[in-house]
């Protein structure tokens, strides 16, 4: 099924479908249990528009490509562009906020990463992106008080608080902009708390975006 961003209320989202920024290791919890350093800067990737699909339909992992990892993340979608933006002004330039998983094929990712090579074979397959229908911004409050819960099959994996973030979402938009403009339609994700682990097919999956989003999905 194709793609198409989508706002949680049914309101129509004519945002084209752009390129997905995501930052690695912004919850220091998840830094430390991949035994990676705090990172000084936000450590950015790309993947590509290809990467998208809907969370809420069975998620395509890849086969014989070793672990595929859960990562939950706040998701951001973006309605203005945003280039060499000061942090004061990047709030407004955000249209909803949602959940994504950043999968992962984590034993090749180590295998990259001990290579010295870049990552997008094992995070920017197709499909690598699966996300909700976004919260418009104005039903969001303070950002800092949402929750992510992921559940596997039940038990409790991942539960983290957006303030914990190393980078605030100001501050990593900011900073994401010195680097690549965002365009209206491109997501931003804001990195994942602890607790990420493997999915086996007909895994179930519950993610929750405290009492502002619900999507349950499987493993297909
Ligand atoms: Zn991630």
């Amino acid at each position: 099924m194709l793609y198409q961003h989508r706002f949680s209320d049914d309101r129509p989202c004519e945002l084209p479908n752009g390129k997905i920024v995501c930052v690695g290791r912004n919850y220091a919890e998840h830094a430390r249990e991949l035994n990676n350093p705090i990172p000084k800067q936000p450590l950015l990737f790309i993947k590509p528009s290809t990467a998208l699909a809907a969370l809420d339909q069975p998620l395509a992992i890849p086969r014989d490509r070793g672990e595929c990892h859960h990562e939950l993340e706040l998701a951001l979608l973006i309605s203005q562009p945003l280039s060499e933006a000061r942090a004061e002004e990047t709030l407004a330039a955000i249209a909803g906020y949602g959940l994504a998983l950043d999968l992962t094929l984590r034993e090749l990712q180590s295998q990259l990463k001990e290579k010295g090579q870049p990552w997008e074979r094992a995070k920017a397959f197709d499909g690598a992106c699966p996300v909700s229908a976004f919260v418009p911004a104005a039903a969001i409050g303070d950002w800092k008080a949402l929750r992510l819960q992921l559940q596997r099959n039940g038990a409790l994996q991942q539960d983290g608080q957006c303030r914990d973030m190393l980078f605030p979402i100001e501050a990593l938009l900011a900073d994401i902009s010195q680097s690549f403009t965002l365009l209206p339609g491109d997501i931003v994700l804001t990195g994942t708390p602890a607790g990420v682990g493997p999915l086996n097919p007909g895994d179930r999956l519950r993610c929750e975006l405290d009492g502002l989003l619900t999507v349950e999905t499987t493993v297909g």
